[in-house]
């Protein structure tokens, strides 16, 4: 196979058969490798459908600046289309942005401005889009990717992974579990999955922490899903039941992946794998489950894979939940 520029390897993902992982359960459980795409993530889908269509129809000049509020995989995704398509492109960025994802923006050619004043609520979400309506008004030629309310979000994933799925797939699955976070992702493919099979039941997997879903914010580390803000996008009558998962189970989801499957992922991987364990373990019968990992493990060399951060995570978890016996319900670290 040869490719006119790398952006024509964003996509094509495959779908692999966790059989190991769950072995001992009734479930059949797969996965959809988005950890693959060129730039690492799912994030490319959209950072290269929102650039080439705004090309496309003039809304992204030529010479366009492009600006996105993100410290993580969408700003990474778009510094790489942004230099194919000859775009200049700033990530605005905070104090928690993490050191490899800055030099790996940089790498690309990405600029960095990055905000230092905490909002309100004690966070930097509204200084980083303070920063960026700055950006608007002072630096004319600079367009917003703005991911929590562009249309073009989700509809890069239906086009794309909900596509490739329905090609990919001789039947239908029961469950599509997902992270959320901008909820595109989820969106996009529920949406075209369920035009062919219209009694999927749609399982959303949020940070514990998160205010996704209308719960109370606390501290949460990883990055990936989870949001202090509801996005415009988000449907909430989309969507079935949401499974909160905090930091340290994650984690350890991410570990037993890598032990039992070879899969060496990010954070949310986890997220969404001890999702699917919690649901089938409560499932009175056998189910096909689906669901994608998004990013690859080497962003969480200083987290999920850190042995003194999940000690860390793991005292964290005690706390909120001083009831759980954590032999019994997680199992071990690996
Ligand atoms: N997992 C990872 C690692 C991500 O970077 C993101 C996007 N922030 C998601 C899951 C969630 O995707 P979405 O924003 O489309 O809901």
């Amino acid at each position: 196979m040869i490719l006119d520029s790398i952006l024509d390897g964003v996509g094509g993902t495959p779908i692999v058969r966790l059989s190991r992982l769950f072995r001992d359960s009734p479930c059949e459980v797969m996965a959809k490798m988005e950890l693959c795409n060129p730039g690492g993530s799912v994030k490319d889908r959209p950072a290269r459908y929102i650039v080439e269509r705004g090309l496309a129809d003039g809304s992204i000049p030529c010479d366009a600046h492009v600006v996105e509020s993100s410290s993580g995989n969408l700003a990474i995704a778009l510094a790489m289309v942004c230099r194919l398509r000859g775009l200049r492109f700033t990530a605005v960025v905070d104090p928690k942005i993490s050191p490899t994802n800055l030099r790996i923006i940089r790498c690309y050619g990405g600029n960095i401005e990055q905000v230092t004043e905490k909002d309100r609520q004690g966070g930097y979400l509204e200084t980083r889009i303070e920063c960026v309506k700055q950006m608007l008004r002072e630096r004319p030629g600079t367009v917003w990717i703005n991911q929590y309310a562009n249309e073009r979000n989700w509809q890069s994933h239906y086009h794309g992974e909900g596509e490739e799925i329905l090609r990919d797939l001789d039947r239908p699955v029961d469950y599509l579990v997902l992270g959320v976070s901008t909820s595109g992702t989820l969106h996009g493919i529920a949406r075209r999955l369920r035009e062919a099979w219209p009694q999927l039941k749609v399982v959303a997997v949020n940070a514990a922490g998160s205010v996704l879903f209308g719960a109370p914010p606390y501290p949460r580390e990883l990055p990936g899903i989870g949001a202090s803000r509801v996005p415009e996008l988000l449907r909430r009558d989309e969507i079935g039941d949401v499974i909160h998962v905090n930091d340290y189970e994650s984690a350890l989801a991410c570990r037993e992946l890598v032990k039992h499957e070879g899969i060496f992922a990010g954070g949310s991987s986890g997220s969404v794998i001890a999702a699917i364990q919690r649901l089938c373990a409560r499932l009175p019968h056998s189910a096909r489950i689906l669901t994608i990992l998004p990013d690859r493990g080497e962003r969480y060399l200083d987290t999920v894979y850190n042995d003194e951060w999940l000690s860390r995570m793991r005292d964290r978890h005690l706390e909120h939940n001083p009831e759980t016996s954590l032999n019994s319900t997680i199992g071990q670290a690996a």
